[in-house]
């Protein structure tokens, strides 16, 4: 990935929940809200080593959405939850490997065959 592809030209909600990402190679990436909440990359949410998931679904509201959105220095944002949780830096570059658009998607399922094979 090149440095273009990790640095987002535009931060904005989309929708009600939702958080988009303009990207400077012009890529767009929405984010459902839930889905980003419980991908928290905090120590609380995620174990640092394994990467497992600590937060408990059940736990987080259906309806959660970012309060706030700030930027961390030039890599990443954090979020402010309806939850109550804010301690997640979602670092720029994860968040574009982790795009949930479908050409992305595939785009990584074709790494990770490729990865195999070697
Ligand atoms: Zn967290
Ligand atoms: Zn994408």
């Amino acid at each position: 990935m090149d440095a273009e592809a990790a640095r987002p030209r535009e931060i904005a909600r989309s929708g009600a929940a939702d958080v988009a990402i303009e990207w400077a190679d012009g890529h767009h990436s929405v984010y459902p809200a839930r889905t980003l909440r419980l991908a928290c990359p905090c120590a609380e949410c995620q174990d640092e080593l394994t990467r497992r998931q600590l937060v408990d679904a059940a736990m987080v509201p259906e309806d959660v959405r970012p309060l706030g959105i700030d930027l961390v220095g030039s890599y990443a944002i954090s979020v402010r939850w309806s939850d109550g949780h804010a301690t997640g830096i979602y670092a720029f570059r994860s968040l574009r490997e982790e795009c949930p658009c479908e050409p992305c998607r595939k785009a990584l399922g074709a790494t990770i065959r490729a990865r195999r094979s070697r």
